[in-house]
């Protein structure tokens, strides 16, 4: 299971393990190197001290621990003195001691060197002392061939106080950085359960949230300033469903509204028939009447089916390349019984080689509504008619109509399903009130766009469609 808290922890946990190890291995290796620097620095000056008791006597290298004439310090416990031809010349009189290494002439002078290991381990300083010639010393024994000109000073000290030191310092480090990750870890677990607690109170808050109580809201005040953005997006999403919500409700709420007015007409309409007998022209004349009313109710039905499906994308466009002047033609002729009713004259002035590219039956149904409302919504004796042209990239088609016109505080609603500028007109031209909303629904899935804009001489409906 992934866990936030859990990760928090463990990354600092982590983060802390790793700067606890760097600071104990700088520790220990800087405690380590300065321990051996004493230590080297001792060996040293034990190798000077002897160098300076040496002396040449019969022509061999002569050491003399006790010569009072230059009080020096003590030579350490463990040294070797050996001449040029490796014959030991002195060596210290203490039991025990180092493996002595070849007591080499060559450089690096002093040479170090680390023997045996454990307790049996020991530091020991090479030191090669060449004889000065031209000395005082020289003169009273002077210089023959094969005369030695230097010897091998070795100086040696048991490394087991050093390790036994280390060996502490270690066990210290260890216990300390121990508690030291202990209590941070303690700390970690605590601070990440107090960093989540946000997390809980917006939980707690949206646990709140349903359905009927959408109303709801996190306040940024009582939240860490980091976490506003978030807060804000919450409550911007809770906006947004709160509409979505509302309108979902309006709309069902309308849509049984719409049903309910034509259901009830047929019923009365038939209750009233059934009264009393009634001749053939009265059964003809009602039969009629219920059927208008039982048209619109399939028309809005089939309406909301075709905006159910659209909302949930199971018709999308397929596009082709749709010749437009072929398709208001037909659509001005299938029109031509209705607009001739009401003495409305139609035409277009379309490129016969303008192909705009769209899902023909969608194209057909958009245009269906616009010409169907530019006829319904036109006055006795007014026009229709239909442009189109390619701007750059999008292709426009507008239908104009000289009808009743949309007042100004209209526009901006008549795509809303259900929304009528005047019902009773539309009642009394059959609309189902989900025309416009077709419309837009049709031409924004291809991409495009629909305004309206309408001045006292009729309405324009605008339609911008994407070229490629
Ligand atoms: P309806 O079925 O009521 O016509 P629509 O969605 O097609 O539904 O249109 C919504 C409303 O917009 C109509 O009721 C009408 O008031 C107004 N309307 C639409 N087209 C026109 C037009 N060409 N001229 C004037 N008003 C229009």
């Amino acid at each position: 299971m992934r866990s936030l808290r859990l990760k928090l922890i463990l990354g600092s946990l982590l983060l802390l393990a790793a700067v606890i190890l760097a600071f104990d291995v700088f520790i220990y290796v800087a405690r380590r190197r300065a321990l051996m620097e004493v230590l080297d620095g001792r060996l040293y000056s034990g190798t000077q001290s002897i160098a300076l008791r040496l002396e040449i006597d019969s022509g061999r290298p002569v050491f003399d621990p006790a010569d009072e004439a230059e009080p020096q310090p003590d030579p350490p416990r463990r040294f070797r003195i050996t001449d040029d031809r490796g014959r030991i010349v002195s060596q210290s009189p203490a039991p025990g001691g180092p493996a002595w290494p070849p007591a080499s002439t060559t450089p690096p002078n002093p040479r170090w060197t680390t023997t045996g290991s454990g307790r049996e381990a020991w530091r020991i300083a090479t030191w090669v002392h060449r004889f000065d010639i031209d000395t005082e010393a020289a003169e009273e024994e002077p210089a023959r061939p094969g005369m030695p000109v230097s010897a091998v000073i070795q100086c040696a000290e048991p490394l087991a106080g050093t390790t036994e030191e280390m060996r502490e310092l270690a066990s210290l480090l260890a216990i300390v950085s121990l508690a030291a990750f202990l209590i941070a870890g303690g700390g970690s677990f605590l601070l990440a359960g107090r960093a989540l607690r946000p997390v809980r109170r917006i939980n707690e808050a949206l646990a709140d949230v349903s359905e009927t109580r959408l109303d709801g809201r996190l306040n940024p005040a009582s939240f860490d300033v980091e976490l506003h953005p978030l807060i804000g997006q919450l409550n911007a999403a809770l906006d947004r469903l709160e509409k979505g919500f509302r309108r979902e409700r309006q709309f069902t709420a309308d849509a049984s509204h719409e049903l309910r007015t034509p259901v009830a007409a047929i019923l009365s309409s038939i209750e009233v028939l059934l009264r009393r007998p009634r001749t053939e022209r009265e059964l003809v004349e009602a039969h009629e009447d219920n059927l208008r009313t039982a048209r619109t109710m399939q028309a809005v039905i089939e309406g909301l089916l075709l905006l159910a499906r659209m909302d949930a994308g199971k018709s999308r466009p397929e596009k082709e390349s749709v010749p437009l002047a072929g398709l208001v033609e037909d659509l001005l002729a299938a029109s031509g019984a209705e607009a001739e009713k009401r003495g409305v004259a139609r035409g277009h002035d379309i490129d016969p080689e303008l192909r705009v590219p769209a899902d023909p039956a969608q194209l057909r149904l958009a245009l269906v509504n616009l010409i169907d409302n530019a006829i319904r919504y036109n006055k006795r004796g007014g026009s229709l008619a239909v442009h189109a042209r390619r701007e750059g990239a999008v292709f426009v088609i507008e239908v104009r109509d000289t009808g009743i016109g949309i007042p100004a505080e209209h526009l901006p609603r008549i795509f809303e399903r259900f929304y009528r500028v005047d019902p009773s007109r539309a009642e009394a031209t059959g609309g189902s009130g989900l025309g416009l909303s077709i419309v837009r629904k049709i031409v924004e899935a291809h991409g495009g766009g629909v305004s309206a804009s309408s001045s006292g001489d009729g309405s324009v409906f605008t339609v911008v469609l994407p070229a490629d």
